[in-house]
């Protein structure tokens, strides 16, 4: 059994001066209990938390590490580049490098502008969209996350309201009201809704692989029916691609898809395990931001030179000839190795995986597109698996909704010594 004793002390120190003892709220294991684990050093696929338990690692900072903790080239680079001073409040050439090698990769990234995080993409796309249109409702999806800018944090209205309720206190219901929230995977009730209220609609923001409740893949006509109704009203199509932009693949869901979105955002992988986050898209759409344009929006540390060499350094490992190919087949080692326990085990559970992202549903469903389609009440099981995963060594999100990611230094050893352990996890979460 691995104990705590440093982890435990560390939170309680924590929770004294820190809301919940957290900066992030998933942090804090609420929602399969027991003392989140504090850790003190990664380095490539493991963790190794201050008590000195390691663990291999599929959480990967939430989505960030496609080449593991502390990758060599990543390291060099960041270290190169502190030393020449931190910050500059200035233009740096590594922005430029970093801005040409994407726009060169993504033709839907016509021009990019970099933040300091998903949420701040999203807010500054969003406040974009506004500004290029005129128009001042959003229309977003039950089941996406977009970060916790107000204009998104907002829920489905009850009943056939259309309008979205604020999610959580601090959200005026105003702002609220501008925000129309959809299921996922209904063409119907989208079209009715642009029908009555699309000439209003600035944008419509989706995640086109939606990996924040779940992996609740889409169907390509859903997204088609979303890029031809956006074209056809005047709104603007974001995908909101902070987790499936580079991981999904170089192009990410858009390449995926191949649906052009107007304008999309990025986060995690964009800044190689530092805070960037960055939105691009067409260059008539881009301009009218300042100084260009009137659509205000700026950072003191955007474009932070450490975080630039740290991004840029990760971007080009992704460009390496067969990156990607190499991450799928340890991917589909892992996928394929959980699906055939289940198999297996005869158990009620539905593996999904795009990529390397992973997911895996604790009950039966022969539909997982929508929020709706999970059952709340198969997350006690995910609790046991989670723990019992965490005990003897394998680190996953502590929360049912979130998924598992594969890196690109998981060794087919790890992977194998995580199906060991995950075949018993599964035999502790169903009771067999
Ligand atoms: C993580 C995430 C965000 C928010 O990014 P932060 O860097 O946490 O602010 C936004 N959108 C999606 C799809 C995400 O996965």
């Amino acid at each position: 059994m691995k104990s705590y004793p440093q982890s435990a002390a560390l939170f309680d120190r924590a929770r004294a001066v820190i809301p919940g003892g957290v900066n992030s709220p998933v942090r804090a294991f609420k929602s399969v209990g027991g003392t989140p684990v504090f850790m003190k050093s990664g380095s490539g696929c493991y963790l190794t938390d201050v008590d000195g338990n390691t663990y291999i690692d599929y959480c990967g900072s939430w989505g960030p590490l496609i080449s593991g903790h502390a990758h060599p080239e990543i390291l060099k680079a960041v270290m190169a580049s502190a030393q020449n001073g931190t910050s500059f409040g200035t233009p740096n050439p590594c922005e430029v490098e970093i801005a040409s090698l994407i726009t060169g990769l993504l033709p839907h990234a016509e021009m990019i502008r970099f933040v300091n995080s998903g949420t701040e993409a999203v807010m500054s796309a969003i406040r974009v969209a506004r500004g290029f249109t005129g128009r001042t409702k959003i229309i977003k999806f039950d089941g996406c996350y977009h970060g916790h800018a107000d204009s998104l944090l907002v829920n489905a209205g009850s009943g056939l309201a259309t309008f979205g309720i604020a999610s959580t206190p601090g959200v005026p219901e105003s702002l609220a009201r501008e925000t129309l929230v959809l299921p996922l995977d209904d063409e119907d009730r989208f079209l009715d809704l642009m029908k009555s209220v699309g000439d209003q609609v600035a944008a419509v923001i989706i995640e086109p692989v939606p990996a924040n409740n779940g992996l609740l893949l889409q169907r390509r006509e859903f997204l088609q029916t979303l890029r031809d109704a956006c074209t056809q009203s005047g709104a603007l199509l974001i995908f909101d691609e902070v987790i499936s932009g580079f991981r999904v693949a170089l192009g990410g869901a858009t390449g995926v898809y191949d649906i052009r979105p107007d304008l999309v955002t990025f986060g995690k992988i964009i800044g190689g395990g530092f805070p960037v986050g960055a939105y691009a898209g067409r260059r008539d759409i881009m301009s009218v931001i300042a100084p260009v344009g009137k659509v205000y929006q700026a950072g003191t540390l955007s474009g932070n030179p450490v975080a630039m060499a740290a991004g840029l350094t990760q971007l080009r490992l992704l460009t390496e000839p067969g990156f990607y190919d190499r991450l799928e087949s340890l991917a589909a080692r892992l996928g394929e190795g959980m699906a055939s326990i289940i198999r297996n085990l005869n158990i009620e559970a539905v593996p999904i995986r795009m990529g390397s992202v992973l997911w895996t549903y604790f009950g039966a469903a022969d539909r997982l597109r929508r929020a709706t389609d999970i059952d709340h009440a198969t997350m006690d099981r995910y609790r046991l698996f989670f723990h019992h995963c965490l005990e003897n060594g394998v680190y996953i999100a502590p929360s049912g909704y979130e998924v598992m990611f594969v890196s690109s230094v998981h060794q087919s050893t790890d992977l194998d010594r995580t199906l060991t352990i995950m075949e018993s996890a599964f035999k502790v979460a169903y009771g067999k």
